[in-house]
C-alpha cells in the first residue's frame, strides 16, 4: 500500500494509490483517519484500516493540485553515511567496519516537489538520494532477526548536504542541516509491497534529467534490519522515526568538474516500486531573523 500526506485549502488529507489514481480524504471529512504518524504509532492494523476507509469514502485526489507533505514529520531523522560500497570508495575514505551515523532535524526537510532551498551563504548544494526507512513499531535493542517487524514503511530521501560546511569539521551536522536542504517523499510504501528490507531495488538521482547516481539496495554495506539492530543498542526507535540508509555514489562533489544544484535544477531521487522524489532548487531569500 501506498500512502500519501498532503494538504489542501489549509487541510491535511490522506491519500492511497490505487490502481494508479489517488483517492484522498482531508480533516473536513468525518472519514479522514488521520496522520500517518498517529496510524503508525497505532500499529499495521490502523493502517490497513486507513486504507480501506480511504478506498470507501475518498474522492480523486489530483497530487499536483495539492502540496504533498512529507509522509511523516519524524521527531528524529537518522542517517548513515559512506553505506554503500561504490560511494565510500570514491569518497576516499576507508570502508567502516560500523557506520557513520549522523542527525538531521525535521527542519531541513520537505516534502516532494516543495523547492530545495540553496544557501545564500554556499554555492556547494549537493545532492544525496537514499533509501529511508520508516519506523512502524517503537523498539530498544531490537535483535536483527526482528528488525524488519519494526519498520513501517519505505520512501525516498533527498540528503541534501552543504559541502563546505559538512566537511570543514568532523562532525558533519551543519552541512546536514540547513533549512530546507534535503527532502522525503512523496509517498510511505507499506513493507508488504515490497521484498523484505526493500533490498535489491533499483535507486538513481537524476539532476536536470541526468543520470547522477545509480545502484541499487543491495549494495548497502549496513542493510535496513542491521541498522535497526545497531541504532536501537543506543536509542528507542519510535513510530515515525526515519533512517536515511546512505547514498551510492556519483553525488556532485565527488564529480570532475564538481556539480552543485543551483537555482532553476530539478532534482530526483527515484526507487524501484517506492516512487519519484521531485524537487525543484531555488536560492535562499535572505531574511533577518
Ligand atoms: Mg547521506
Amino acid at each position: 500500500m501506498k500512502f500519501f500526506a498532503y494538504r489542501v485549502d489549509q487541510a491535511a488529507g490522506l491519500a492511497i494509490e490505487t490502481g494508479g489514481e489517488q483517492k484522498g480524504l482531508d480533516e473536513s471529512d468525518p472519514h479522514y483517519p488521520g496522520a500517518l504518524d498517529q496510524l503508525l504509532s497505532r500499529g499495521a492494523l490502523a493502517l490497513s484500516q486507513a486504507a480501506d476507509t480511504i478506498a470507501a469514502h475518498g474522492t480523486p485526489v489530483d497530487l499536483t493540485h495539492v502540496t504533498i507533505l512529507p509522509p511523516v514529520m519524524p521527531s528524529k531523522i537518522i542517517c548513515v553515511g559512506l553505506n554503500y560500497r561504490d560511494h565510500a570508495e570514491e569518497t576516499g575514505l576507508e570502508l567502516p567496519d560500523s557506520p557513520t551515523v549522523f542527525s538531521r532535524w525535521a527542519s531541513s526537510i520537505v516534502g516532494a516537489d516543495q523547492p530545495l532551498v540553496r544557501p545564500a551563504v554556499s554555492g556547494r548544494l549537493d545532492f544525496e538520494g537514499e533509501l529511508a526507512v520508516i519506523i512502524g513499531t517503537r523498539g530498544r535493542h531490537i535483535p536483527r532477526e526482528r528488525a524488519l517487524d519494526h519498520v513501517g514503511g519505505y520512501s525516498c530521501f533527498n540528503d541534501g548536504s552543504v559541502r563546505d560546511y559538512q566537511l570543514r569539521t568532523p562532525q558533519w551536522t551543519l552541512g546536514k542541516n540547513f533549512d530546507q536542504s534535503g527532502s522525503l517523499g512523496p509517498a510511505l510504501v507499506t513493507p508488504d509491497a515490497l521484498p523484505p528490507g526493500a533490498a535489491g531495488l533499483a535507486i538513481r538521482t537524476l539532476l536536470n534529467g541526468e543520470v547522477m547516481q545509480a545502484s541499487t539496495t543491495d549494495q548497502l554495506l549496513f542493510d535496513v534490519g542491521t541498522l535497526i539492530a545497531l541504532i536501537s543498542e543506543v536509542l528507542t526507535l519510535e513510530p515515525g522515526d526515519v533512517i536515511a540508509t546512505g547514498t551510492p555514489s556519483g553525488v556532485g562533489f565527488t564529480r570532475q568538474p564538481p556539480v552543485w544544484m543551483k537555482a532553476g535544477d530539478q532534482c530526483e531521487v527515484e526507487i524501484e516500486g517506492i516512487g519519484c522524489l521531485r524537487n525543484p532548487v531555488r536560492d535562499e531569500i535572505l531574511r533577518s531573523a
